[in-house]
């Protein structure tokens, strides 16, 4: 569909694949090239809308920010996705996403009042009004069912965000040894009626490669058509889970005027705990639009292949997975680096095709002294191993009395290295990922020793956080144990397109 003058049309990273509008490229998810939709022009803010902004609320940011990526929904449509989001019924508090001062040049940006208590809400929560009105106004007629192979936080969060949306299922499947007590039984005993949550016998590779084996078999992907059925995906390369991030940035900005802790047009320093560098690519975003952020920081933990690429503009998966206490970074392709390579050589599709097909081939490639130079520019980066985690979640509560999950306490960590190496003392805010409740044997280990978790299951320690740290457990882990077990099917890793035909009765 090609969208009027008037629209903002999003083309692909790769350069072979049509023009389409905001509405078809959130419907689509990923381009039919195998790149990835971003807007066709830069999209910045008014002059003086900064100003116009600080006495909106959360919502109103929303709407405004949206209004100018996704040009072809109208305003009642935006408002209608906006207000069904960020409302008292999703989110614990009225700040949605609230900016906390630690001291006078550290504040982080709390991004786990959602009903999952991760990051992945702010966005999560948006994407399936954003995705059922995309349908509306693209005309699509068949129903849309979600897929999802989740390694924890993502299939909790897609579960709440599209549980009950018209026109759409949604089908998470987790596996059954690799995700903590707490993620399983938020999952398990999910609410809704048209959710179902399926265990892999196997680990998260077996269930993502099931996932994507029924994705790409087309026999059946056009027996499911032939019935009105559409198989589509709620995961970070998706637009529409991309664009509602851009907002808290901006919200984050504001916050800290209102607080006058900064002045207008004062630049301020970002640091994002990363691992498919959705996050950080919107505070990109957010600072392309003309939000004065001077750097982007951007924090891995032991898996650091982002920070070796911001370093040496060598981007090498080939190296050994590491499990770690800040699980939800541990990734080797961080797929959302390709809108931010495309950005930065002036939408160059061709060498993006290169060196996606390098990686592709060769798990390997390597971009210019030019971009890496301009990439540098921008961005910072270094990493936290485990063990400075540990160190800097004990250490921050003992000196400010705030705690950290183990995402941001990486966060915490390479801002500091940052600071140390750069003498830099801008103002900076930490995107704060996670609730401490999500890791809270982590963090009790962390902050008591390893003795204080010996023998206690984890809603034993939901509780000895709570009381240790004078901190309330969040609703969304409130109760956990009491609430009914609703999904107790398994299947094996072979039979999971067999278990899809069932669940979708085709
Ligand atoms: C997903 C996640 C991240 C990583 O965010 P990306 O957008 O994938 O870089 C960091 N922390 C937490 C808690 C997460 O759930």
């Amino acid at each position: 569909m090609i969208p009027n003058n008037q629209a903002l049309p999003y083309e692909s990273t790769r350069g072979q694949s049509p023009l389409v509008s905001s509405a078809s490229a959130i419907k689509m998810g990923i381009a039919p090239d195998g790149g990835l939709f971003v807007p066709k022009d830069k999209v910045q803010l008014r002059p003086g809308q900064l100003d116009e902004m600080l006495n909106q609320d959360y919502r109103q940011i929303a709407q405004s920010i949206l209004e100018l990526f996704l040009t072809d929904f109208s305003r009642p449509e935006l408002e209608n996705c906006v207000f069904n989001t960020y409302n008292a019924l999703k989110f614990d508090t009225p700040d949605i996403a609230p900016t906390i001062k630690l001291n006078d040049h550290t504040y982080f940006l709390e991004l786990w009042h959602g009903p999952t208590c991760a990051f992945k809400d702010m966005a999560l929560q948006l994407l399936p009004h954003l995705l059922t009105t995309s349908l509306k106004k693209t005309g699509e007629k068949a129903e849309i069912v979600i897929l999802v192979a989740t390694s924890g936080d993502t299939g909790k969060a897609a579960l709440e965000g599209f549980r009950d949306v018209p026109g759409t299922k949604i089908i998470v499947f987790y596996p059954d040894q690799g995700v903590s007590e707490i993620q399983k039984r938020q999952m398990v005993t999910q609410e809704g009626n048209n959710v179902a949550v399926m265990a892999v016998l196997g680990n998260f590779d077996d269930a993502q490669n099931g996932v994507k084996n029924i994705f790409g078999d087309h026999a059946f992907n056009e027996a499911l058509l032939a019935r009105q059925i559409k198989l589509s995906s709620a995961n970070s390369i998706n637009w529409g889970r991309l664009v509602p991030q851009i907002i808290y940035y901006v919200s984050t900005y504001l916050d800290l005027l209102r607080q006058q802790a900064i002045t207008p047009g004062e630049a301020i320093n970002v640091v994002v705990p990363t691992g498919n560098f959705g996050n950080i690519l919107a505070a990109f975003y957010a600072r392309q639009m003309g939000l004065p952020i001077q750097r982007l920081i951007c924090a891995a933990n032991a898996n650091k292949v982002l920070t070796d690429f911001i370093r040496t503009g060598v981007y090498d998966r080939n190296r050994a997975f590491e499990k770690t206490i800040s699980p939800s970074m541990d990734i080797l392709i961080s797929s959302n680096l390709e809108r931010l390579l495309y950005e930065l050589t002036e939408h160059d599709a061709g060498r993006i095709r290169t060196w996606m097909n390098q990686l592709k081939d060769t798990g390997r490639y390597q971009v210019d002294d030019r971009l890496r130079q301009s990439i540098q520019d921008l961005f910072w980066s270094d990493f936290a191993p485990d063990t400075e985690t540990m160190t800097t979640i004990k250490e921050t509560y003992q000196q400010y009395g705030y705690v950290l999950d183990p995402h941001t306490a990486v966060g915490k960590k390479v801002y500091d290295k940052y600071v140390a190496a750069t003498g830099d003392r801008t103002l900076t805010v930490i995107a704060s990922t996670a609730s401490p409740f999500k890791f809270s044997a982590s963090v009790i280990e962390a902050i008591l020793g390893p003795e204080a978790i010996k023998g206690q299951d984890e809603y034993a320690l939901l509780e000895l956080l709570s009381t240790t740290c004078q901190i309330e457990i969040p609703e969304g882990l409130k109760n956990l144990k009491q609430k009914p077990i609703r999904h107790t099917a398994r299947t094996e890793r072979t039979e999971m397109k067999k278990a899809v035909k069932k669940l979708l009765q085709v």
